[in-house]
């Protein structure tokens, strides 16, 4: 352990502000798995990797009851590597992607939580489905039929910018979208629980806004 504690602070600084029921994860891409057993050691267990490679090598290398998030953009091809243990997936951008993670899971035999990540900045680089796009692969129902696959709620990546204006307009169209599906698809299914949004540097906008689960890497790794 390093001897500043810095990774240990920054984690209870921050959990210190957190509303009860919000679920810090700690983002490690790009940072060692010293740098995850260090804060392993303040008490962290949920964190998220982008790329299905890293994930594999920490989550072998590292205690097992870490829960782990895929956060990235997922590739078809990589999802048979994390199936066996991941604990929520929260980029699922496509149905088709849907179907495929349904296949991994039965064959682990397992249900694999998921989210489903929404397009909601302007930048075009993003993924995720569009409002209409998600409202339309909802109203089709064939979601419904896959046994393996649990759909939790939504995910989102703001705009990124310094106007806070537009993050809050994000995140306010997130949430109200987050409601709006719950109530026609997922009434009777208190297992839809899940607002994935927020990071470093627009986290407490996301709070405001609802989010479950925040999704923090720099302000905990960085210096
Ligand atoms: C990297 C990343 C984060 C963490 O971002 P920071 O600004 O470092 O907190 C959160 N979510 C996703 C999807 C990311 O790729």
């Amino acid at each position: 352990m390093k001897a500043d504690k810095r990774i240990e602070k920054e984690i209870n600084a921050i959990s210190a502000t957190l509303p009860q029921g919000v679920t810090l994860i700690a983002v490690s891409k790009y940072h060692p798995a010293e740098a995850v057993m260090e804060a392993y050691e303040a008490g962290q267990r949920d964190f998220g990797e982008s790329k299905a490679q890293d994930l594999v090598k920490k989550h072998e290398l590292l205690p097992k009851d870490i829960n782990w998030h895929f956060i990235g953009h997922l590739q078809s091809n990589k999802i048979k590597y994390i199936a066996p243990f991941i604990h929520l997936i929260h980029s699922i951008d496509s149905y088709k992607l849907l179907q495929e993670v349904e296949k991994h899971a039965a064959k682990c035999g397992r249900v694999i939580n998921c989210l489903l990540q929404i397009h909601i900045a302007e930048e075009e680089s993003k993924f995720g489905f569009t409002t209409e796009e998600l409202r339309s692969m909802l109203k089709e129902g064939e979601w419904q039929s896959l046994q393996h696959v649990k759909i939790r709620g939504v995910m989102c990546m703001a705009s990124n910018t310094d106007d806070e204006e537009q993050i809050d307009k994000e995140f306010a169209t997130v949430e109200s979208l987050f409601k709006e599906i719950k109530e026609k698809h997922f009434s009777n299914d208190k297992d839809f629980d899940i607002i994935s949004a927020g990071m470093s540097d627009d986290y407490p906008i996301a709070i405001k806004h609802g989010s479950t689960h925040v999704r923090v890497g720099s302000r905990i790794f960085n210096n």
